[in-house]
């Protein structure tokens, strides 16, 4: 059996966590069923995949869960990299459509002609590429960006990522159950009302409704940072009777 794993190229997070540099913020590099995946490349993700020992081009498919910088800023050197400028263009790029079109698109014009297929997440959105089904899911509340849930599957592998967002109830039920492992977007211990982000006790109301096998806690703040992500993640294992990883910079989960 082929082995599947992810890669943490970075684990911020919060603004300040992010733009001074406090945790790396490469995104994440997922190998399933022998298809790579470039998920969320913010500043810095091409120095993250070369210091992780990965090449861009070996990557299949890129995905962007949203056009806030934190989680695009490289995505053009990432690209220039992985097709060498273009000559080599790579399959797929899934994003929502204000990260690729509109007034203000994320990637460069010339390095739109590397990649053959773009698709755009939307509600209930599937895609199936060399074994892999990859799903969006239920739109986040997220302000200035669409955003949208997201699962990679195999026959017998599921992964799902809950990306940035304001927690509301119909998530609950908006996402996959089950899945082998869950990555979430954990910006705050305690949730802060006024601001777009996913908190502690948000993931445990999740977790045990979703029931994942193992959850995952990233993207943090200076507040998780101060609060210790492994006791967070203690906190939320303690209240779901589920494993929850505090992700680590260049940490590998096997799946
Ligand atoms: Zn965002
Ligand atoms: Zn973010």
């Amino acid at each position: 059996m082929l082995k599947d794993w992810i890669k943490f190229l970075g684990t911020a997070g919060g603004r300040v966590v992010v733009f001074r540099q406090l945790r790396h913020s490469g995104g994440m590099w997922l190998h399933l069923n022998d298809v790579n995946i470039l998920i969320d490349p913010g500043p810095g993700s091409l120095i993250r995949i070369f210091e992780n020992n990965l090449d861009p081009k070996d990557i299949d498919v890129f995905v962007l869960s949203h056009r806030h910088l934190d989680h695009v800023a490289d995505i053009n050197s990432v690209l220039e990299s992985a097709t060498e400028s273009t000559k080599n263009k790579k399959d797929l790029l899934i994003a929502p459509k204000d990260a690729v079109e509109g007034d203000d698109p994320v990637i460069l014009k010339y390095l739109k002609k590397g990649i053959k297929k773009f698709i755009h997440t939307q509600e209930n959105m599937e895609v199936e590429y060399k074994g892999v089904k990859i799903k969006s899911h239920i739109k986040h509340k997220h302000k200035g960006a669409d955003t949208y849930g997201l699962s990679f599957e195999t026959e017998n592998k599921k992964v799902v990522y809950v990306p940035c967002g304001k927690f509301f109830e119909g998530m609950l039920s908006g996402y996959p159950e089950n899945a082998d492992l869950m990555i979430f977007n954990t910006t705050f211990v305690k949730p802060k009302p006024a601001i777009d982000h996913l908190s502690a006790e948000d993931v445990i109301k999740l977790i045990n409704a979703l029931k994942p096998k193992k959850a995952v806690i990233t993207h943090f703040s200076v507040d998780i940072l101060k609060s210790n992500p492994n006791e967070v993640a203690k906190y939320i294992s303690e209240n779901t009777n589920t494993p929850v990883i505090p992700a680590a910079d260049g940490m590998k989960i096997t799946i």
